[in-house]
């Protein structure tokens, strides 16, 4: 059992907000934020580099920290600065021919489809979307039919930005393995909200960032690469930390996946990383979940119940992110309203999954990602205020909006 109230109060936002954003980036426990400002600290008293030296112990054990945390070996870590560059450097450090496929989800991220579309381009390889099944998930069926030997990669998002939706991660891996296609998982929401084990889902590469559901710093993220995969994989970019300057005309690639890392980093950041996956594994990471998935069923109840309220989180299996709109307001008000409340959340468009959204004839829709940290109570509220938005109507909404940033200014 998760003592709520311990793991509450051991979190200095959830007195000052309700935060809704989780997948945007959660609130940091104070054992995350006292490691990253002790750093900084350190820093400003003795020095920056001479403060890392000190701190060399702690920026290791947060490679084994994450190595834990997603069933990894820590040489199979690489520290980056973002989930992002993570994913590319996996992606873009694999060497594409014309005319070689790529398989990805209706539910990619558009930084991801952005890059496919840019190697296409430039290698001719060509971009291709698996269809959903009933669920509204990539249909495992669909993807085994569209395997033939140009298929160099399968690259889906285990956890969509814009939805309750989690994908058949394993089964997709189980496909990839079979077919010995490449395997690139975007965990970015995944990682901290759900179990995810690099084995048992039989990825190749796995990209996170810090801030989301694992509850780490900004600016943090990560890489995984399959051990016997590193030594295959060249970087797109390289420097004097990923690589060694052996002789004036050779470079040696170092054996470990820190390849994919770059020199200068914000180690502060990094120490709160592993703290933040520490915390996550003493939390529980099946507890943690089995909480927040059932508190989110629990909001999405409450809103589909709302006059107008209409719930769009596809799946068989759904997560910690809601998503929903209500009939005749706009997304935006909604969410400036509950701002006005303390109520943090946000808004995907149709910009950051556009193959899924179009296809649902979606332009906006309100997200609301709750962690276990969160409580009944404070659905309760959420729904409150979306009542009394109702009550009061848009107009008399951006009137008060309208008064208070007014005062505000004053
Ligand atoms: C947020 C997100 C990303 C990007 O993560 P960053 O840390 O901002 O680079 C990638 N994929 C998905 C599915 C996301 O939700």
């Amino acid at each position: 059992m998760l003592d709520i109230e311990r793991l509450r109060e051991e979190t200095p936002g959830c007195s000052e907000v309700i935060h809704f954003n989780n997948a945007g980036a959660a609130l940091m426990p104070r054992p995350v934020l006292e490691a990253v400002v002790d750093h900084l600290e350190l820093e400003a008293r003795i020095g920056g580099y001479e403060a890392h030296d000190a701190a060399l112990d702690k920026v290791e054990h947060t490679y084994q920290a994450v190595a834990r945390l997603i069933g990894a070996e820590p040489d199979e870590i690489a520290l980056v600065e973002n989930a992002t560059r993570a994913w590319d450097m996996a992606f873009y450090s694999i060497p594409f021919q014309p005319g070689d496929r790529i398989l990805t989800s209706v539910s990619e991220y558009a930084s991801n489809v952005i890059s496919f579309l840019q190697v296409a381009r430039k290698t001719g390889a060509v971009v291709e979307v698996v269809p959903n099944d009933e669920h509204g998930q990539l249909s495992v069926e669909a993807l085994r039919a569209m395997l033939d030997e140009r298929v160099k990669l399968i690259a889906v998002s285990h956890i969509p930005t814009n939805g309750g939706l989690i994908q058949p991660a394993e089964e997709i891996g189980r496909v990839a393995r079979e077919a010995g296609v490449l395997y690139l998982l975007d965990a970015c929401q995944s990682v901290g909200q759900i179990p995810v084990d690099v084995r048992a889902i039989g990825c190749d590469m796995l990209s996170a960032t810090g801030r989301k559901y694992l509850r780490g710093p900004r600016g943090t993220g990560f890489l995984y690469v399959r051990r016997s995969l590193v030594p295959q994989l060249e970087p797109v970019l390289l420097d004097l930390h990923a690589a060694t300057w052996v002789a004036p005309d050779r470079y040696e690639v170092r054996g470990d996946a820190r390849r994919f890392e770059n020199w200068e980093s914000y180690v502060a950041g990094r120490i709160g990383l592993g703290v933040a996956a520490d915390y996550a594994l003493s939390v529980g990471i099946e507890e943690g979940a089995a909480r927040l998935r059932a508190l989110a069923e629990l909001l999405r109840q409450r809103v589909a119940e709302l006059p107008g309220g209409r719930v769009h989180d596809l799946g068989k299996e759904r997560g910690g992110i809601v998503t929903f709109t209500l009939d005749g307001i706009a997304p935006e008000t909604i969410k400036d309203y509950l701002a006005s409340k303390r109520i943090n959340v946000t808004i995907s468009t149709v910009a950051s999954t556009r193959f899924d959204m179009e296809a649902r004839g979606l332009d906006k829709i309100v997200r609301a990602s709750v962690h276990y940290y969160n409580t009944e109570e404070e659905i309760d509220a959420f729904i409150d205020a979306l009542v009394d938005l109702r009550r009061q109507g848009p107009e008399a909404v951006h009137r008060l909006m309208a008064e208070r940033a007014g005062k505000r200014k004053v």
